[in-house]
């Protein structure tokens, strides 16, 4: 009888324990509360992705998108809207076209990649150098790639390091090939792009094609036909201006520490952009709609930022952080999204000294999907990086592998039908509740890294070639 006593106070013991666990803090209820029941993240999206659609920046449907975010903020109730206007390479395709004269007549599929030359008309041979990386370039006879067409998969090759298109086109160049034709890492006749250099116009022409048409011209090649490429393309290019769009919420306590909050607003034309990044703004767009309709006085001052550029090679957010010294000196944590919308975990990226209060964040938030999950694995391709290597405490969100790889970004197929309404209110609640802890906490403390430290972090994490191969350099001269 006393066993049974026992053992019945364990059951109950574990039952309260795991709905504990369950049961979010009552201060967050109310704000989720509030998402679910007026939400407009999704209405957002659609009329970001099918009034706009596709959003290069510096072009006319860039500026409308400056507009679109602007009259937002306006209508939620913000009053004061900051412009920040720059000059950048611009950049807009006119024509692109590739034949084979294996295949006399028929045209391939094929899109040029961001920021490639304006003008280029080159006939050679094909010469597929498998993922594009230095060592493939060793695997093959030196100079056999000089002055032809390199084929390359635009996917990371597993167990391998990761190099970026960008970086794939740069090793391109430098192994002296006339222009790199990418294959996609996916079936399903999907062409993807992106930008073929950081923010100025590349050494070389960068086009893309299907991973079938790349899988057709790789068997040519490996039964050793000799195959010649003829590949015109035409792009507009010229000097052009944008504008980072941001806006704030006073803190009422500690006003000169700021938690900044940011998307990219730019998106690539072939597509919508409702994945990247449309999706993200509209998170951070139903976060500042909410916090001003729940009447919310964060300790700490919030600013929502909408960077442009980014596709260009994170123009926007660099230059943003060169021209605004006075606030990252005040910047508390930035968070940068990307494509997210099932968020299940935190990157600290350079340095995870709050790991343990994020841990407790992120159980917290177990019950809307969030991970036990922080990690501190710096990467480089988002409007995170110039703050990041600037000293900056900052974070990304982690996201849910099985959903994250169902979405073809960057390409025609970048669309608001991969995007779940679901996914993006649960989005809205987490992103929201993780901005608003750390903009009330007392436990959190603020700190910066000096450039010396950033240094040696980027030496220790292994990302110092990358950074050398994008000529980024910590410590400015
Ligand atoms: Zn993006």
């Amino acid at each position: 009888m006393k066993y049974y006593l026992i053992l019945i106070v364990i059951l109950l013991l574990a039952l309260f324990l795991l709905f504990q666990e369950k049961t979010l803090p009552d201060n967050w209820k109310s704000y989720i509360e509030n998402v679910n029941s007026n939400a407009k993240g999704y209405k957002i999206l659609e009329s970001l992705c099918f009034d706009i659609g596709g959003r290069v920046s510096g072009t006319e449907k860039g500026r409308k998108a400056e507009n679109f975010v602007i009259e937002q903020l306006k209508s939620f109730g913000y009053q004061d809207i900051e412009e920040d206007t720059f000059s950048h390479q611009g950049w807009e395709r006119i024509s692109c076209s590739l034949q084979l004269d294996s295949e006399p007549g028929k045209e391939i599929k094929v899109l040029s990649l961001g920021l490639t030359p304006d003008t280029s008309n080159i006939k050679t041979e094909i010469v597929d150098v498998n993922g594009g990386i230095p060592e493939d370039y060793m695997a093959i006879q030196q100079d056999s790639v000089k002055g032809k067409l390199v084929l390359v998969d635009m996917k990371t090759i597993s167990g391998k390091k990761r190099y970026h298109r960008v970086d794939k086109v740069q090793i391109a160049a430098d192994n002296g090939a006339a222009g790199i034709i990418f294959y996609n890492s996916m079936f399903g006749d999907v062409i993807s792009i992106g930008t073929a250099a950081y923010g100025k116009i590349s050494a070389i022409p960068a086009v893309s094609i299907s991973r079938e048409d790349g899988m057709k011209i790789r068997n040519q090649l490996y039964e050793n036909k000799k195959i010649i490429g003829i590949l015109n393309v035409k792009n507009k290019v010229q000097e052009t201006e944008s504008a980072n769009i941001s806006t704030e919420l006073p803190g009422s306590e500690l006003d000169d520490e700021v938690v900044l909050i940011s998307a990219h607003l730019d998106a690539w034309d072939v597509g919508q952009g409702a994945i990247d990044n449309g999706s993200s703004v509209a998170v951070v767009l139903e976060i500042a709609r909410q916090f001003k309709l729940q009447n919310i006085h964060p300790k700490r001052r919030i600013r929502f930022t909408f960077f442009m550029a980014e596709e260009f090679g994170l123009v926007g957010s660099t230059k943003f952080v060169d021209s605004h010294e006075v606030l990252m000196k005040k910047l508390f944590y930035v968070i940068n999204l990307e494509m997210n919308l099932a968020p299940n975990g935190i990157n600290l990226l350079l340095d995870d000294r709050d790991r343990e209060w994020f841990e407790t964040l992120c159980s917290n938030l177990e019950g809307l999907g969030m991970e036990h999950r922080v990690i501190a694995d710096p990467w480089l391709e988002s409007d995170h990086t110039a703050f990041m290597l600037k000293g900056i405490p900052t974070l990304t969100f982690e996201e849910n592998s099985n959903i994250f790889s169902r979405r073809t970004y960057h390409s025609n197929q970048d669309n608001i039908r991969y995007v779940s309404e679901k996914d993006m209110l649960n989005c809205s609640k987490v992103v929201g509740i993780v901005l608003l802890e750390i903009a009330n906490s007392t436990k959190l403390k603020k700190w910066n890294l000096t450039q010396e430290q950033v240094q040696m972090k980027v030496t220790t994490f292994g990302i110092d070639d990358k950074l050398e191969l994008r000529k980024i350099s910590v410590i400015k001269n």
